[in-house]
């Protein structure tokens, strides 16, 4: 990619803007989702085909070519296979109880910016992508459409990895919504012509609302470990029991919790560790607990941050196992690597950003998304919106499409500037 210096587009924001709240209205509509009470929609039901069916419309009216790879990637572009061309987009599918906008308003974005540069005139060549399955609502894996794109899976992951709502496998699931899963491996090929990649999505956080920030630009995407604690001591009789006699469990995960807070704090620099889940056992109130289960999510934008907080966290908690007579087991379900985003193509945003008048914020992304499958292989970068209060996975989201379309314009011109 080079840097050259062009005119910069200014769009009719406004208008732009009503677009995509119809686009957005549209995908809310009860064509588009399992519940009227909040959006839901995941892989291989018929509201997200409905869904991928109004992008592909989109799209062909366009004159982009449309296809999906073998498990249900999305992919619209205005070139052949084989020639160069700027990926944009993101996810369409959404948590159990979501909102209008995570990760449509990604792909709503991405259609925007192809609409605008065929009504400029300008004859970008450009790729949509909208990833399978990212929240994971479906089958409990998040990120999974793009973790196959990246060939981050394994062949027995896919066939033995079972919906959460009937117990059926995602190969079954794949095979009768008329995939072809036996070819995954062929899904590597969705990024193969990419020059670059971005992707626009609301912040779900507060910063960008808290500081008057239209635009967040994103240098890096936190990495993270999850994992379980289980403490094993002894359930006792409450009354019964003295002090010094217990091997309460729901004490050392206490001390645990808060050494998570501590180390987190003490690691800095966008460090954060969540004990999202506790569970006592048996969970009576005249019983000590013998059993006591937390989850733990540890996450940075720097590896040896999140890494040496988990190592710090098992070597304390087992010491207070020990000292409290528990057993402790550790179990880590997944590490997630940091994401660093491609700083020439963020400084590009930057410039593209300043010219059509708004200073960006630049940001980290605490919270996980497809890019980060996509940024080791193409230089990589992501745009932030705000949303009200910081709520997201949630009917409440709200976004406004006015930022929306100033993302777009922003995001347009990086590209021209890129291309
Ligand atoms: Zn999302």
């Amino acid at each position: 990619m080079t840097t050259s210096t062009h005119e910069h587009y200014a769009i009719d924001q406004p208008s732009s803007a009503r677009r995509i709240m119809g686009h957005i209205e549209a995908l809310a509509g009860p064509d588009h989702t399992s519940s009227v009470a909040a959006i839901r929609r995941y892989a291989y039901t018929s509201e997200y085909r409905r869904t991928i069916d109004y992008f592909a419309a989109a799209f062909r009216e366009l004159g982009y070519d449309v296809w999906e790879d073998p498990l249900g990637t999305f992919v619209a572009r205005n070139r052949p296979a084989g020639t160069p061309a700027f990926g944009l987009g993101s996810h369409c599918d959404s948590n159990r109880n979501g909102g209008k906008y995570d990760g449509t308003l990604g792909v709503v974005v991405a259609l925007e910016v192809c609409t605008l540069a065929a009504e400029l005139g300008l004859d970008l060549p450009l790729q949509v992508v909208s990833f399978l399955e990212e929240e994971g609502s479906g089958f409990g894996l998040m990120l999974l459409g793009s973790r196959i794109v990246a060939g981050d899976v394994t062949e027995r992951e896919l066939r033995e990895v079972t919906a959460i709502d009937d117990g059926e496998s995602l190969w079954t699931h794949a095979e009768r919504a008329g995939h072809q899963p036996e070819r995954w491996r062929e899904c590597a090929r969705v990024l193969d012509d990419l020059s670059g990649w971005l992707e626009l999505h609301i912040e779900q956080g507060r910063v960008l609302q808290d500081t008057g920030g239209r635009i967040g630009l994103v240098e890096a995407i936190a990495g993270y470990v999850h994992a379980d604690l289980t403490f094993t001591g002894r359930a006792d009789h409450a009354g019964a029991t003295p002090m010094g006699w217990r091997a309460d469990a729901g004490l050392a995960a206490a001390e645990t919790a808060l050494e998570a807070e501590r180390l987190a704090q003490r690691a800095g620099e966008g460090t954060v560790a969540t004990v999202g889940r506790l569970e006592l056992d048996p969970g009576l109130i005249n019983v000590v607990p013998g059993r006591a289960w937390m989850t733990l999510d540890c996450r940075s934008p720097h590896q040896e941050s999140f890494e040496g907080v988990a190592r710090d966290l098992e070597r304390y908690a087992r010491r207070r196992a020990e000292l409290r007579s528990l057993d402790l087991a550790w179990e880590e379900r997944v590490t997630v690597p940091a994401t660093q985003l491609d700083a020439q193509l963020v400084d590009r945003l930057d410039h593209s950003a300043c010219a059509s008048g708004t200073s960006p914020l630049r940001m980290i992304s605490g919270a996980a998304h497809d890019t980060m499958y996509v940024a080791p292989r193409i230089p990589s970068a992501m745009v932030f919106v705000p949303c009200e209060d910081g709520i997201s996975h949630s009917p409440q989201e709200s976004a406004d499409p006015r930022d929306a379309a100033l993302g777009a314009e922003i995001m347009l011109n990086a590209i021209v500037a890129s291309t």
